[in-house]
């Protein structure tokens, strides 16, 4: 099919799927707040379309043959500097860079026209459209792929390999422009190739983009916005229903937070909130699930192979007693209670064990608060276990 391809009409696809693909990405911009580069990415789609639209009519109209080719080869800059700058800004949107430094580019290319006359030289004009194309392109290759370490989303090897392969196409038919001789594409089945490249890159990109609103709206699911921590919901549906011999429950929960709320404000008491949050998963092992219950009650699952559950609540509990919080007096001590329930036997049940590190939580507020209580440990007499926590 591809050799059937004549060069009119591979510019007529070339212009029909820049728009299709400029319509596609600037709808995707105007409806999604983590676009931020998308609506570029468009605007390069619409200055490589207009490049493309006066290079046809600069061989139709030889009376404006120099114009038409100086302005096509200047768009055609433009174009994949937009390109290049859109790709940089989609795959980290906090990356600050200045626009308006694409039309340095553009305005020496503009120059060197004017001064040289390169662009009336079909060759000249095609080798430097192409080997831009193929910088721009093995660049933001590699820029979006070592971005996966900032944020790791699947599709930006894709991304990336589609960028790289587009490059090396370009490569390829910028050397055989250079050297006039097209031994391995002719030039119709070159341009659909880019074409369809461009293309795959806008669906590519639609892909990108909802992946990483996907990633962020699974982390509003999972996480609590002032910690955080994982939420309650995630503890539940991650952490087996049925435990192991060994693993433990720990419910922690900060004492008289109330009154610590009523002297410094609430204020100050989501900042305990988050600093106590922060410092106790810092000093859990990896394997310890940490989440917010609520207010002001924090839950760990230990595994049965993250060690002694008992020295782990003390280490926490003496973490917190010893945090120091800017917007509260330094001699105060913001001190949590912790209760611990661990698992005796194979297949127990994770809801039971939640009852019993809550009924060792309120052992441990029953009897003055800032310590930690196993629920194995009968350590009042009977007529306490149902003290409420408040006193
Ligand atoms: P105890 O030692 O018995 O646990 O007493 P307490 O005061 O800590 O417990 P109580 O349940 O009486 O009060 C908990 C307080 O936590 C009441 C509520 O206003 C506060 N709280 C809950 N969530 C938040 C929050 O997100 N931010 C702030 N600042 N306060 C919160
Ligand atoms: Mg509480
Ligand atoms: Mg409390």
């Amino acid at each position: 099919m591809i050799n059937e391809l004549d060069m009119p009409t591979v510019l007529f696809l070339q212009k029909t799927s820049y728009i299709a693909g400029a319509l596609t990405l600037g709808y995707l911009r105007l409806t999604s707040e983590e676009s931020r580069g998308v609506g570029l990415l468009a605007a390069s789609f619409i200055v490589l379309a207009g490049g493309s639209t006066l290079a046809g009519h600069a061989e139709i109209h030889p009376a404006l043959y120099g114009p038409l080719s100086l302005i096509n080869i200047v768009l055609a800059v433009l174009g994949y500097c937009l390109l290049g700058f859109a790709f940089i800004v989609i795959s980290n949107p906090d990356r600050k860079i200045n626009t308006w430094l694409v039309l340095i580019p553009a305005a020496a290319t503009l120059a060197i026209g004017l001064i040289t006359a390169f662009h009336l030289n079909n060759t000249y004009r095609a080798t430097t459209f192409t080997f831009l194309g193929c910088l721009t392109m093995a660049g933001t290759a590699a820029v979006v792929f070592l971005d996966s370490y900032i944020e790791p989303l699947p599709i930006r090897k894709l991304v990336a390999a589609i960028l790289a392969s587009a490059s090396l196409l370009a490569l390829i038919m910028g050397l055989e422009f250079a050297f006039n001789t097209f031994p391995l594409l002719d030039v119709a089945t070159g341009f659909f190739l880019m074409i369809i490249s461009k293309f795959v890159l806008a669906i590519a990109i639609v892909i990108f983009i909802s992946e990483r609103q996907h990633i962020k709206i699974k982390r509003l699911a999972d996480r609590d916005a002032l910690t955080g921590l994982y939420n309650r919901r995630f503890f539940n549906t991650n952490v087996p229903k049925q435990a192991q011999e060994g693993d433990a429950v720990l419910y922690l929960d900060i004492d008289h937070f109330k009154q610590l709320n009523d002297r410094w404000g609430h204020a100050a008491g989501d900042e305990v909130l988050a600093t106590m949050a922060q410092a106790v998963q810092s000093i859990l092992p990896s394997s310890a699930l940490f989440a917010r219950q609520g207010g002001e009650e924090f839950i760990v699952f230990l595994p049965t192979n993250a060690g002694n559950a008992l020295l782990h609540a003390e280490r926490i509990r003496k973490t917190v007693a010893e945090l120091r919080y800017p917007t509260i007096a330094s001699e105060i001590a913001v001190t949590t209670s912790i209760g611990i329930a661990k698992a005796t036997h194979e297949g127990s049940e994770l809801s039971h064990l939640c009852r019993e590190a809550d009924r060792a939580l309120y052992l441990a507020k029953a009897a003055g608060r800032n310590r930690v209580c196993d629920a194995t440990q009968d350590v009042f007499p009977a007529k306490n276990q149902n003290l409420a926590r408040s006193s």
